[in-house]
């Protein structure tokens, strides 16, 4: 069992902050995504104590979660941010994000995006083929500036992570192989629009284990001191994200001892540490909060068939992933076995299989360690619009994002006219 500081029981009834779920239920409805900011600050600021110098930049994945309340939290605290996409881009600027601090990872930028980023004087472009980098000179020569850039090397180290999120071995589409980069490096005559400023890895996400990150570490600064030793003047070592957080009972590294293992790697050498956390920061600040529609029994199982479903909450689907499902007001009764199911036509539709729980229809559950990789992921499947978010903050309660509307649903949708 994890402990959720910040998500707590009170008499029985769970509660976020100052705040219990059934309140939150009936004012904003179900299904609904709940955020503690206390959650999400008290966490960035232990990645800031866990560096002892002032030589880092703190770049959050985007991807794990784009709320533009979340993104404009982060920015306030300081926090870079790193982007896959223009359209996340625009969320950074419209947040209040800092374009100088933020870096734009991905295997597939498009030219409108590289346009778009330049003219934004982002931080560097980690860059992750050769026709990406020869793309990118082009642009910034036709725009008259220069790009940074990192180029994202492929150290092929084990994640030991789901298959599906990791990306540093040699097979996965990720980065330039680790033994030709140096080679790249080397062309600067070639890349006239270019600086070289940085290097950069990222091996994938929800790591339990700091050994990977140690290996990838030690193989980017052995290529780092043989780029020096060119004259090269590379500015940060950028080591990804992708340390994991606890949703069941994984033992994990804590924090301090992530951040003092990655800083071993880089030994005396000077520089600025770049690290892009997502799940790690917002995973464990929020929740999916659901109601049971009906309580149906076969022969064969126990079903809770909830209001949530892997439209909103994609992990249990994709990846087979575990989300503890907690009841918001604990019952007296019998235990039963239930598989947690939503409304989809899919018997890939589920939150989570075989939980022993005391239910009732029309009782709240909280989907638990839904922050990251929640909301984000989700999608209109079977025309179901897309879940509230709220960010509780003491007493407080602020409406994030309002639950959508059928009509937004089918607004851009046009129908023949003849
Ligand atoms: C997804 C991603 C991250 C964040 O990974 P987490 O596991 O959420 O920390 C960081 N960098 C890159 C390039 C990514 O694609």
């Amino acid at each position: 069992m994890i402990d959720f500081p910040q998500f707590e029981y009170q008499h029985d009834t769970l509660y976020a902050e100052s705040v219990s779920l059934e309140t939150i239920a009936k004012k904003f409805g179900t299904p609904c995504y709940v955020y503690s900011r206390n959650a999400l600050t008290s966490i960035y600021y232990e990645f800031e104590r866990a560096f002892s110098s002032d030589d880092y930049l703190i770049c959050y994945a985007v991807k794990a979660n784009s709320n533009l309340a979340i993104l404009n939290l982060l920015a306030r605290l300081g926090s870079g941010f790193d982007i896959v996409s223009g359209g996340e881009l625009q969320r950074v600027i419209k947040a209040g994000g800092d374009p100088h601090k933020t870096v734009f990872s991905g295997v597939g930028k498009l030219a409108d995006e590289m346009r778009m980023a330049l003219a934004a004087d982002i931080l560097c472009f980690n860059v992750e083929s050769i026709g990406e980098l020869h793309l990118l000179n082009q642009i910034a020569a036709a725009m008259n500036k220069i790009a940074p850039v990192s180029l994202r090397v492929n150290p092929d180290v084990d994640a030991k992570t789901h298959p599906y999120i990791s990306t540093g071995l040699k097979e996965n589409k990720f980065g330039i192989p680790i033994e030709e980069a140096e080679q790249i490096y080397l062309s600067t005559d070639i890349f006239s629009h270019i600086k070289f400023v940085g290097l950069d890895c990222h091996i994938g996400s929800q790591l339990t284990e700091l050994d990977p990150f140690v290996q990838a570490g030690e193989k980017l600064v052995s290529l780092l001191h043989r780029l020096r030793s060119h004259n090269l003047p590379i500015e940060h070592l950028d080591l990804g994200g992708g340390l994991g957080i606890r949703y069941t009972n994984e033992a994990l590294p804590s924090i301090h001892d992530y951040i003092e293992a990655l800083r071993k790697t880089l030994g005396p050498i000077k520089l600025k540490l770049l690290i892009e956390p997502g799940r790690s920061l917002i995973g464990n600040a929020g929740l999916l909060l659901t109601r049971t529609a009906y309580i149906k029994h076969t022969p064969d199982r126990h079903f809770a068939i909830v209001d949530a479903a892997m439209n909103d909450l994609m992990r249990p689907s994709l990846y087979k992933a575990y989300h503890q499902i907690l009841p918001v007001s604990k019952r007296e009764g019998t235990v039963c076995n239930y598989q947690i199911v939503g409304p989809v036509c899919e018997t890939g539709d589920f939150l989570g299989h075989d939980r022993k729980l005391v239910l009732e229809a029309d009782d709240l559950l909280a989907v638990m360690s839904a922050g990251a990789y929640g909301m984000s992921m989700s999608s209109n499947y079977n025309t179901r619009p897309r879940a509230a978010e709220v960010m509780v903050d003491g007493d407080t309660v602020h409406l994030i994002r309002a639950r959508e509307t059928i009509d937004q649903l089918t607004a851009s949708e046009v129908i023949l006219q003849t």
